[in-house]
C-alpha cells in the first residue's frame, strides 16, 4: 500500500479508484500536514501549490511522483525533483478545448463589451438604440488574430478564429508549425510584426524565464490602438503595470484577462478599467468535465508510477 497526499479534495470517484487500487489517500488542503507529506509516496497538487527545493528535499526519501493538476508547471522546481529521482507530471490536452473556449469568451466579451453592457442593464440603464449607441463595440469576424504561443491551446484558438470567424492567423513561436500554416493559412511572424498587425493578440506561452514580461511597455507601443489583448497563459507573462498605463493612454483598446501577476490580487488599476476590459479569476479550464478529466489524468499518472510503470504525461 502506498500513501497519496493530495493538497485538494479530489472527486469521490477518483478517491475510490485510488483506494480500490490499495492506496491510502490523505486529503490535506495545502501543506497542513508536514509529517504526512514526508511519508507520502505520491503528491497530487494544484498550480498555486509551490513545490520548491526545500519541500522536495523534505519528502525526497519516499516521494516518487508529483502530479500537478494543470498543464503549466512553473510552480514546481522540476530540476530539484529530477535530481531527487521524483517524476513530475502535468495534465496537457484534456484542458485544451475548454481553455480555448474561454479565450474566445474573453475575446468576444471584450470586443463586444458584454460585461459592461450586462452591468448597465442590471442597473436599469438600458441605453436607447442609436447608430452610435452606448456599448458599441469592435468586430471580431474577418479580423486578424495574433497568437503568441501556437501550441496545443493556441492551435485550438486559431481553429476557432479561422474556421468559426474567418480571421487571418498570425503566430509567433520559436519553432514554426508547418502543419498549422497548411491547415489554417497561419503565418509565422516576429513578435513585433504580430503586435503591429493583429486586431486581437492572444498570449498562450508557458511562464518561463524567457516569457516573463514578454508583453511589456515596448510591446504595447507596437500594438494598434484598436487592438485587444487576451492573456490566458500566466499573469507574469504580461507586465500588468505597463498594461494599465497603456490602457489609460489609449495605446490599445482593451484586454481580456484570465490570469494575473499576483493572483488572487488584481492590480487596482486594472479593476478600474472597464471599457473593453474583461477580468475572470483563472477560469480557463474551469468546466466540470474538464476539471474532472484533469484530476483523472493526475490520478492515472500516480497509479502508473506507483505500479512501476512510466507516467502518461511526464513534463520534459
Ligand atoms: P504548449 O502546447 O506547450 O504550447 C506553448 C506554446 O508556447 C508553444 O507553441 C511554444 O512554441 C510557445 N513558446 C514557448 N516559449 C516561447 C517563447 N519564448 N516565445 C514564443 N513562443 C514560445 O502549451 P499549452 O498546452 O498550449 O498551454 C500553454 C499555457 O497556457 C500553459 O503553459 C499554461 O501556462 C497556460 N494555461 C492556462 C490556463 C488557464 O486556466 N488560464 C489553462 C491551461 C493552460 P515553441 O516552443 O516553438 O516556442
Amino acid at each position: 500500500m502506498s500513501t497519496i497526499y493530495t493538497t485538494t479534495p479530489l472527486f469521490p470517484d477518483l478517491i475510490e479508484q485510488l483506494e480500490t487500487a490499495g492506496h491510502e489517500v490523505l486529503i490535506r488542503e495545502g501543506w497542513g500536514d508536514a509529517q504526512a507529506l514526508e511519508a507520502a509516496d505520491a503528491l497530487i497538487c494544484l498550480l498555486n501549490d509551490r513545490v520548491d527545493p526545500t519541500r522536495i528535499a523534505a519528502c525526497s526519501h519516499q516521494l516518487k511522483i508529483i502530479a500537478n493538476v494543470a498543464v503549466g508547471y512553473e510552480n514546481i522546481d522540476v530540476d530539484a525533483a529530477r535530481t531527487s529521482g521524483i517524476v513530475v507530471t502535468n495534465t496537457p490536452d484534456v484542458l485544451t478545448e475548454s481553455t480555448a473556449d474561454h479565450v474566445f469568451a474573453l475575446l468576444l466579451a471584450s470586443a463586444r463589451r458584454v460585461v459592461e453592457a450586462d452591468a448597465a442593464v442590471r442597473q436599469g440603464a438600458f441605453p436607447a438604440w442609436g447608430l452610435d449607441q452606448a456599448f458599441t463595440g469592435l468586430d471580431v469576424h474577418g479580423k486578424t488574430l495574433g497568437i503568441v504561443g501556437l501550441g496545443r491551446i493556441g492551435a485550438a484558438v486559431a481553429r476557432r478564429g479561422r474556421l468559426g470567424f474567418g480571421m487571418s492567423i498570425y503566430y509567433c513561436t520559436r519553432t514554426r508549425r508547418p502543419d498549422l500554416e497548411h491547415e489554417l493559412d497561419a503565418q509565422h511572424v516576429s513578435l513585433e510584426h504580430l503586435l503591429e498587425t493583429a486586431d486581437f493578440v492572444v498570449v498562450l506561452v508557458p511562464l518561463t524565464g524567457e516569457t516573463h514580461h514578454m508583453i511589456d511597455r515596448k510591446a504595447f507601443l507596437h500594438m494598434k490602438p484598436t487592438a485587444i489583448l487576451v492573456n490566458a497563459s500566466r499573469g507574469p507573462v504580461v507586465d500588468e503595470s505597463a498594461l494599465v498605463a497603456a490602457l489609460r493612454a489609449g495605446e490599445l483598446a482593451g484586454a481580456g484577462l484570465d490570469v494575473f501577476e499576483q493572483e488572487p490580487e488584481v492590480h487596482p488599476g486594472l479593476r478600474q478599467c472597464s471599457e473593453h476590459v474583461t477580468l475572470t479569476p483563472h477560469l480557463g479550464s474551469a468546466t466540470r468535465d474538464t476539471r474532472h478529466a484533469m484530476a483523472q489524468l493526475a490520478v492515472d499518472n500516480v497509479l502508473a508510477v506507483l505500479d512501476g510503470n512510466p507516467p502518461l504525461t511526464p513534463v520534459s
